[in-house]
């Protein structure tokens, strides 16, 4: 269960399916299924990671 924290979310906007960010999730939290990526905000810890591997910046940081 997330804490709670003054911090905001990942969000998933323009995602084209590239695959880059499998498994890059330590937590487990970013998974991609039948071509659409989703985020498990109970075990996202925002530690920003995915966000780095996105080359379309489609994984966005939101407040
Ligand atoms: S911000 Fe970190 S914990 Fe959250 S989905 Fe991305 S890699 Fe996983
Ligand atoms: S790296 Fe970005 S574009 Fe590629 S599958 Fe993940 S969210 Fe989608």
């Amino acid at each position: 269960m997330k804490m709670s924290k003054a911090e905001g979310c990942i969000a998933v906007i323009g995602c084209n399916n590239c695959g880059k960010c499998d498994n890059i999730c330590p937590y487990g939290a970013l998974q991609r299924r039948a071509g659409k990526v989703s985020i498990d905000h109970s075990r996202c810890t925002v530690c920003m990671k995915c966000i780095n591997v996105c080359p379309v910046k489609a994984l966005v940081y939101v407040d």
